[in-house]
C-alpha cells in the first residue's frame, strides 16, 4: 500500500468517526444542529460555503449558512428555479459537480450564470419520505479532483441524519398537541359532568354505575359509594325495568347508538322519582362497547303538574257538562225546559221545510192548579207537576221532544204526526192524566194542538213563536170552553 493510499484511508476513518460523533449528538436547537453539520461538512468536502435549506411550494429558503456572509444568510428566499437545488429535486438524487462550467447540466443554468459556482454537492433532505429541503455545498473554484463515492455517502449520511432528528421533532411536537388537546378534553368533560345541572352516570355494560355526578347523587338521596356499589336496576321501577333493559340490548347488538325513555326510579327514602332518562353508548376505537352515559332529568314535579292538570281538565269538564245539563233541563222535572224546547222546535221546523213532513205541537196546561197548590201546599204541587211530567214522557215517542215552558204549562214536540195523530196524543194524555196515583186530588189538564203541513218547497212556514201563539190560542179555547178538553188550532 502506498503512502497516499494509506493516509487516504486514515483520512476516511478520521471523517466516518466524527461523523459518527455528531450523530450521536443531541441538539435543542435548529441552529445548532444546522451549523455543527455545516461546519463539519465544509470541512468535510473542502467547500467554501454549506446551505440547509427547506423546498415548499417552489420556494428556496435559506434555514441556515455557514458562513454567513453579505450575500447569502438564513431566511433568504428565491425561486427554487434559480438555484441548483432544482437539479437536486428533478433528479431526486444527490448531485456532485466538480466543475459546472463543464458540467451539461449546471452550466445553462441560470444559478450558474448568476453566481458562477463551478464545485456542488448537494443531496434531499427527506422528512416522512417527502423531500424537505437540501444539504448542498458550493465553491465559486473547481475542484482538482471529482468528489468520490465516499463524499456522497458522507453527505447522504448527514442529510439523513438532519432529516431524522426534523421527523423526530415533528413527532414530538404533534404528540405533544394532542397530548395537550386530550388532557383539555379530559379537563373540559370532567368539569361538564361534575357540574352538570342534571344527573349524569357511566354505567358498566352490566349495569354498574362507575361514576356519578353531584346532581345524580342528590337526585336519588344515596351517596357516591352506595350509588358505586350497586346497579341501576335496583334503583329501577319494576314496571319499567324490561322497557330499559330491552332498549340496552337494542344497543348493546347493535341496533341504536342511543335511547330516551321515561322511567322511575326509587329515591333512598323510597319516594318514586319520575325521570326523563337518554342514554349513549360509547365504543372504543374498535367499535366494541365500552360503557353508557345516562343522563338522569327529575321530571316529578313536571309529571305532579301534568297529573294535576289533567284532573283540573276533567272537573272542568264534569262541571261544563253539569251546567249545559242545567241549561237544557227543567230541575223540577227533569224534562227539556224552554230553551231546549226552542232549539229542537227550530231544528224540526226546518226539517219538515226540507222533507215536507207533518209536524205537530201540543200545550198542556193544568186546570185550576192555583187552587191544588193553595188547598195541598207547594210541595204537593211539585209532586203533582212531576206526576204529570211522568205522564208526558209516556205518551210520548222516541223522537217527541217534552218540555215544561215553566209554571203549570207543557209542551209536546210531535214531529211526523199530522192533526189528526195531534189529537191523538192529547186524548192518551187526558187518559193518563186522569189515572195518576199520588195525588191528592185527580186533576186534569187542557191542550191546545197546532199542526203545520208544509208544501213541499214552500218558503212559507211559520215561525215557532207564531206555531206557538196558535197553539196558545187553542188552549185558550179549550180553557174557554170549560177546561179538561183539546182545541186544535184551525
Ligand atoms: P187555569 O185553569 O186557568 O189554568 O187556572 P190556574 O190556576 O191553573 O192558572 P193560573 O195561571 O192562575 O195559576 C197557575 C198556578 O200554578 C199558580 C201557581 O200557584 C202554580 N204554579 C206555578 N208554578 C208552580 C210550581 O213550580 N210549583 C207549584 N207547586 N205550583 C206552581
Ligand atoms: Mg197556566
Ligand atoms: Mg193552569
Amino acid at each position: 500500500m502506498t503512502d497516499t493510499q494509506t493516509s487516504k484511508i486514515d483520512d476516511l476513518t478520521s471523517r466516518f468517526r466524527e461523523l459518527h460523533r455528531l450523530n450521536l449528538g443531541h441538539y435543542d436547537s435548529y441552529a445548532k444542529l444546522y451549523s455543527d453539520y455545516l461546519r463539519t461538512g465544509t470541512r468535510f468536502f473542502d467547500m467554501p460555503t454549506g446551505i440547509v435549506s427547506r423546498i415548499s411550494d417552489g420556494q428556496y429558503v435559506i434555514l441556515a449558512v455557514e458562513p454567513e456572509t453579505m450575500n447569502l444568510a438564513s431566511g433568504d428566499a428565491m425561486a427554487l428555479g434559480d438555484t441548483y437545488c432544482s437539479v437536486v429535486v428533478d433528479r431526486d438524487m444527490t448531485v456532485a459537480v466538480s466543475h459546472a462550467g463543464l458540467d451539461a447540466a449546471l452550466c445553462g443554468h441560470p444559478a450558474y450564470r448568476e453566481m458562477q459556482l463551478e464545485a456542488y454537492l448537494a443531496t434531499p433532505i427527506r422528512v416522512n419520505g417527502e423531500i424537505y429541503g437540501t444539504l448542498n455545498f458550493s465553491s465559486p473554484q473547481a475542484r482538482k479532483f471529482p468528489f468520490d463515492e465516499t463524499d456522497v455517502e458522507l453527505v447522504e449520511l448527514m442529510a439523513g441524519r438532519i432529516g431524522q432528528i426534523i421527523e423526530q421533532d415533528q413527532l414530538d411536537r404533534e404528540r405533544q398537541t394532542a397530548i395537550c388537546q386530550l388532557r383539555e378534553n379530559t379537563e373540559l368533560f370532567e368539569s361538564a359532568f361534575e357540574h352538570a345541572a342534571i344527573g349524569m352516570a357511566l354505567v358498566s355494560l352490566e349495569g354498574r354505575w362507575l361514576r356519578v355526578n353531584n346532581a345524580a347523587i342528590e337526585l336519588l338521596g344515596y351517596s357516591e359509594t352506595e350509588l358505586l356499589t350497586n346497579d341501576f336496576q335496583t334503583l329501577t321501577h319494576p314496571d319499567d325495568l324490561d322497557k330499559d333493559l330491552g332498549l340496552l340490548r337494542e344497543m348493546l347488538s347493535g341496533e341504536r347508538d342511543t335511547y330516551r325513555m321515561e322511567k322511575r326510579y326509587f329515591h333512598k327514602n323510597r319516594q318514586e322519582i319520575c325521570a326523563l332518562l337518554s342514554v349513549s353508548m360509547v365504543r372504543d376505537e374498535n367499535g366494541k362497547p365500552e360503557y353508557f352515559v345516562s343522563q338522569i332529568q327529575d321530571i316529578s314535579a313536571q309529571k305532579r303538574a301534568e297529573a294535576e292538570l289533567q284532573q283540573r281538565q276533567k272537573q272542568l269538564e264534569a262541571l261544563n257538562d253539569r251546567l249545559e245539563q242545567l241549561s237544557t233541563t227543567d230541575p223540577l222535572t227533569q224534562l227539556n225546559n224552554r230553551r231546549a224546547l226552542e232549539e229542537r222546535l227550530h231544528e224540526e221546523l226546518s226539517r219538515s221545510k226540507r222533507t215536507g213532513d207533518p209536524l205537530s205541537l201540543l200545550i198542556v196546561d193544568v186546570d185550576h192548579f192555583k187552587r191544588y197548590n193553595d188547598t195541598h201546599g207547594h210541595p204537593e204541587g211539585d209532586q203533582a207537576l212531576r206526576a204529570l211530567a211522568a205522564a208526558l214522557s209516556d205518551v210520548s215517542r222516541t223522537n217527541d221532544t217534552v218540555a215544561r215552558l215553566g209554571g203549570e204549562e207543557f209542551v209536546l214536540l210531535l214531529p211526523h204526526t199530522d192533526a189528526s195523530g195531534c189529537c191523538a196524543v192529547a186524548r192518551r194524555l187526558a187518559q193518563l192524566v186522569s189515572r195518576l196515583e199520588g195525588l191528592r186530588v185527580a186533576i186534569t189538564v187542557s191542550t191546545g194542538g197546532v199542526t203545520l203541513v208544509p208544501d213541499i218547497g214552500s218558503i212559507r212556514i211559520p215561525t215557532a213563536d207564531a206555531l206557538m201563539r196558535r197553539a196558545d190560542k187553542a188552549l185558550y179555547r179549550a180553557k174557554q170552553e170549560g177546561r179538561n178538553r183539546h182545541c186544535q188550532a184551525p
